[in-house]
């Protein structure tokens, strides 16, 4: 099905038989908040020696240099699993190379994709998240290096990361505070521990997972002006090749999601007998199978056309940045719907937290809102839409 090649089947049975490892640890990590460090460790190593790590990043760089389709596979099937255990098979900055100095490649990207390094972001901010130009986050230079402040919230991976992109505007202001309306955005390589970086505090969130997203600030923090990613002004180059990645993997994720609950609700129904009749029998509850399966199919297509176009023409920017929203959106919301369906379909089973449609109806929530939310994968595309007409988009 999908006219998947061998190589590609090849890589997706490896993804699959690696979910399926790691399914019978999602209760222990659902019930302790995730799994103990080696355990992870030893996860990490397994999805490395199956070829699962880096799928995104050249080979010359010691990554796996996949095509986009197999990327997603990958992340489809990891996607089949809770608790972010699936995080292991990770996928680190592949925007990073074009801009990074052969310095920052070797003491942050090299050992990032050999797996010694792990990143994380520090952008958001409580006045600033789908409007990223609001951020108050100051960068001052002073001599050879940058003095940093600012307030920022959500950063996941913080109490696993070594480092962090730190994003800020560039202020001349010696007070600390917010920077020049039309400070120029910079992004910035700190390490972590770093004098100055301390977490406000860890809030709780609806996923029960190892990565925490606590709210962290960055007081004088001073960096070397070689942790400074581009040329001043052009570190953000990144951002929309970045998003444009980021949001196929969503969606391939919740398409994994999906497909899981689509078998594991339709096995319940099957055998669940109620009113002398499986319940897959009840009209009711085929309908709610029965467009599961469809959305699925329909999501899944779209996923895999998206994916090949970029594979076809990677210099096609602006299609791909619509049709990356499109899948994010359109997977996103499909595996919401799906996941309320599954917890209906297995009744009050549904609503335990042994249950994999209960962690996933909270899990899948946040798909619809970070990398930029539904509302703004909307705007995207009807601008897209308006600007260059329906068959430049669909
Ligand atoms: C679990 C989690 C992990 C995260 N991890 C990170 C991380 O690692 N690093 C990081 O920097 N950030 C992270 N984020 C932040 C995330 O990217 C933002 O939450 C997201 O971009 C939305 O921003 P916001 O929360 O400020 O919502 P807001 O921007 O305040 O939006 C509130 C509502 O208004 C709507 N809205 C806003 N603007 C418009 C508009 N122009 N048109 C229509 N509707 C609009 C939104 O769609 C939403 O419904 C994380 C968030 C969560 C929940």
């Amino acid at each position: 099905m999908y006219g998947l090649s061998a190589a590609d089947e090849d890589i997706q049975a490896r993804a699959r038989a690696f979910a399926d490892e790691l399914i019978p640890f999602e209760v222990e990590a659902e019930l302790s908040g995730g799994l103990p460090d080696d355990l992870t460790a030893a996860h990490k190593k397994r999805a490395m020696e199956l070829g699962l790590f880096a799928t995104n990043l050249p080979r010359s760089l010691g990554g796996g240099g996949c095509p986009a389709l197999q990327q997603v596979l990958v992340q489809e099937q990891v996607g089949r699993v809770t608790n972010a255990l699936g995080w292991v098979a990770a996928t680190p900055p592949s925007w990073f190379p074009p801009v990074a100095t052969p310095d920052q490649l070797a003491r942050y990207l090299l050992p990032t994709i050999r797996g010694e390094r792990e990143e994380c972001y520090a952008i958001t901010e409580e006045g600033a998240g789908s409007d990223v130009d609001a951020i108050t986050a100051t960068a001052r230079r002073d001599g050879d290096t940058w003095l940093l402040n600012g307030l920022k919230w959500h950063v996941t991976s913080f109490n696993t990361a070594d480092y962090c992109f730190f994003q800020a505007k560039r202020t001349e202001s010696e007070e600390r505070g917010p920077g020049s309306p039309d400070g120029e955005h910079l992004l910035f390589l700190v390490d972590l521990p770093s004098p100055g970086v301390s977490v406000v505090r860890t809030p709780a969130y609806s996923h029960t997972i190892s990565h925490h997203h606590p709210i962290v600030a960055f007081t004088d923090v001073r960096v070397p002006a070689a942790n400074l990613v581009g040329a001043e002004g052009g570190g953000m180059l990144y951002s929309r090749e970045w998003f444009r990645f980021e949001r196929l993997m969503v969606a391939a994720r919740c398409a994994g999601a999906a497909e899981r609950l689509v078998a594991e609700m339709s096995e319940f129904a099957a055998a669940r007998v109620a009113g002398g009749t499986a319940i897959a029998r009840h009209g009711l509850v085929a309908g709610m199978l029965a467009d599961s399966v469809t959305e699925l199919f329909a999501a899944r297509s779209l996923l895999y056309e998206t994916a090949r176009a970029i594979d076809r023409d990677p210099a096609d920017t602006k299609t791909a940045h619509a049709q990356c929203s499109m899948a994010k959106l359109y997977c996103s919301e499909m595996a919401g719907r799906v996941a309320d369906r599954a917890v209906q379909v297995f009744g009050g089973r549904g609503y335990m937290r042994e249950n994999v449609a209960e962690r996933f109806f909270r899990e899948l929530r946040v798909e619809r809102i970070w990398e930029g939310t539904s509302e703004i994968q909307r705007m995207i595309i009807a601008r897209q839409l308006t600007t260059r007409g329906v068959t430049a988009l669909a």
